[in-house]
């Protein structure tokens, strides 16, 4: 079976290995530096990216993770998980560091607070029909995407909420919530080479 490890710090974890499981993968959850050994690929789950950046380095696996993203170790990450993905923060606070991977700009709560989440009906044209039913929550948006980046999804007024880089999969809301399992189908796929 298909080895995806994930992140498991803080965030929505379950959420991911739910759909996972249910797409055939074999979940690891991963905390420490020897638990990336042999992994197929790497979900970084939604949740607060300045408490799992800040708990990835006191559990000495900042480094190792940086080292397998740039190995190629394919790598689905929403919501935080994307702004952990990201090469570059418009705002993040003070001293807050990502994985990266992805040669992106990503603003942290791109539309506003708590009460600011949202869910909408997103066209994925990547995934064919249906609409996604997509939720932002407190969500980051993706303000500048380098060339070896493809957007997957945008809002109508053009900002990025999804994108693809080789491994690579950034997504702003959150599938792993709404029942939406053709992401992580996409993300199995490649991992696979199909
Ligand atoms: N705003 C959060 C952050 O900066 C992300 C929110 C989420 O993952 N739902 O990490």
């Amino acid at each position: 079976a298909t080895r995806v490890g994930i992140l498991s710090l803080q965030g929505d974890v379950r959420e991911h290995a739910r759909v996972l499981t249910e797409l055939g993968a074999q979940v690891e959850f991963v905390r420490r530096p020897g638990e990336l050994v042999g992994l197929d690929g790497l979900v970084l789950p939604g949740g607060e990216s300045t408490v799992i950046d800040k708990l990835s380095r006191a559990f000495g696996i900042q480094g190792p993770l940086r080292d397998v993203i740039a190995g190629g170790l394919p790598v689905l990450g929403t919501c935080a998980g994307l702004i952990l993905l990201a090469n570059r923060l418009a705002d993040g606070i003070a001293g807050q560091e990502t994985f990266g991977g992805l040669d992106a700009t990503v603003r942290r709560n791109a539309f506003g607070g708590q009460v600011e989440s949202f869910e909408t009906e997103l066209e994925v044209p990547a995934l064919g029909p249906p609409t996604i039913r997509a939720a932002f929550i407190r969500a980051p948006a993706i303000e500048e995407l380098g060339p070896s980046a493809t957007a997957l999804a945008s809002l109508p007024d053009g900002l990025v909420v999804a994108a693809e880089q080789d491994g690579l999969l950034g997504i702003a809301f959150h599938p792993e919530s709404t029942g939406e399992t053709r992401f992580h189908q996409r993300f199995l796929d490649r991992i696979r080479g199909a």
